[in-house]
């Protein structure tokens, strides 16, 4: 499959302009996010998963007219267990996302607050952040996560194995009940199962 197949607006191509194709696990998700569907993806970082989500959470947004609002409410959420990967994420979706006029901050714990608080305040469309910051941020009335009808789960896995089930499912349960979601796993324990099964529509797409 080509980019040219997936009939995707060329603003929101910009990002892919020097690929040749796009990776197999972007050319499997992409229609069923499109669609609207929930998915859980087994797949490693190198395979391309970022803008298997990250093209259609912008998508996402174009659709519901979120752009260019400059509001504080956040209509997309990505969940990641480490800043490192927090601030890769966050990088190309702030590349991907600007030629479409959507915002991204990246909120993450083991810095300061303040930078992360103003940036908030100055209006955004997509949160990328680690779980505890993303907390604390939503407990201290700086982030608040009801317009969030886009949600992705990074390394699921991970994020559980790091000890952080109870803040992702605390900040899930901000997140407005309508909404689509994305899980990345590399692997499929019983834990990350559940949680699944607990947030996610009952038949979600699997890759
Ligand atoms: P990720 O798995 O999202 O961390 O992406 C791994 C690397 O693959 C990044 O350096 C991306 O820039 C690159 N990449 C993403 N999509 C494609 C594609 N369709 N073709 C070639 N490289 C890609």
């Amino acid at each position: 499959t080509s980019f040219a197949e997936s009939k995707l607006p060329e603003n929101v191509l910009d990002c892919c302009k020097t690929f040749q194709k796009p990776s197999p696990i972007q050319s499997h998700s992409w229609p069923f996010l499109l669609d609207g569907r929930d998915l859980i993806g087994i797949a490693k970082t190198g395979s391309g998963k970022t803008l298997a989500f990250g093209i259609p959470a912008i998508m996402h947004m174009l659709k519901k007219n979120k752009s260019g609002k400059g509001t504080r409410n956040p209509a997309c959420l990505v969940l990641s267990p480490t800043r490192e990967l927090a601030v890769q994420i966050s990088d190309v979706l702030s590349e991907a996302g600007e030629p479409c006029g959507l915002k991204s901050i990246c909120v993450y714990g083991g810095s300061s607050k303040r930078p992360q608080i103003n940036a908030i305040r100055s209006g955004v469309d997509i949160v990328i952040g680690t779980p505890g910051r993303l907390r604390d941020l939503i407990e201290s009335n700086e982030l608040r996560l009801s317009d969030v009808s886009f949600v992705v789960l990074d390394e699921a896995d991970r994020m559980l194995d790091m000890g952080f089930e109870e803040p992702v499912r605390f900040i899930l349960s901000k997140t407005n009940k309508v909404r689509q979601m994305v899980m990345f796993s590399a692997t499929w324990p019983i834990d990350v199962h559940k949680l699944a099964q607990e947030f996610m529509d009952p038949n979600p797409v699997k890759i």
